[in-house]
C-alpha cells in the first residue's frame, strides 16, 4: 500500500454521521481534548461536533472539499468515534462501510493491500 491516506481525499464519514461522545471529552472538562467551542450539547451525557446534529451535516471542524481534498482540523483532538472507523482491517481488507460511503460520493472502493508474508 501507499503512504497515501485515502481519508485526505474523501471525508464523506465526516459528512454523514452524527458525531457524537460521552461529554468529557471535551477540553472544558479535567483531561478532555475535544476543543468544547466546536461541540453542542446533546444531554447530560453526551455532546456531539458542532454541524453533526442536523441534516445536511458537516464537521464544523472539517476543512476542505469532501471527495477531493479534506483535512480534519482537529485531527490530534479529535474524539473517540473518529478515531474507531477503521480503514483497513487488520488483514489488509478494507472497509465495506468505507466502500459504501464512498460510493455514494463516486469514489472508487479501497484497494486491498497485502501484507508482507512471515519469514
Ligand atoms: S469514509 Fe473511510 S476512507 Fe472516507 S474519510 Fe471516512 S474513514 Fe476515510
Ligand atoms: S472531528 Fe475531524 S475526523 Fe471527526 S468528524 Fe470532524 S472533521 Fe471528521
Amino acid at each position: 500500500m501507499s503512504d497515501h491516506n485515502p481519508c485526505m481525499s474523501c471525508g464523506i464519514c465526516c459528512t454523514h454521521f452524527r458525531i457524537s461522545f460521552y461529554w468529557a471529552e471535551g477540553d472544558d472538562a479535567p483531561g478532555g481534548f475535544v476543543p468544547a467551542h466546536m461541540t453542542e450539547k446533546l444531554n447530560g451525557h453526551l455532546r456531539c461536533m458542532q454541524g453533526s446534529n442536523s441534516v445536511p451535516r458537516r464537521c464544523s471542524a472539517l476543512a476542505g472539499e469532501v471527495g477531493r481534498a479534506v483535512a480534519c482540523t482537529i485531527y490530534d483532538n479529535r474524539p473517540t468515534p473518529c478515531r474507531e472507523l477503521p480503514v483497513y482491517f487488520d488483514d489488509g481488507a478494507p472497509n465495506p462501510k468505507c466502500d459504501e460511503l464512498r460510493a455514494t460520493i463516486g469514489l472508487p472502493p479501497l484497494p486491498r493491500f497485502d501484507l508482507p508474508r512471515a519469514a
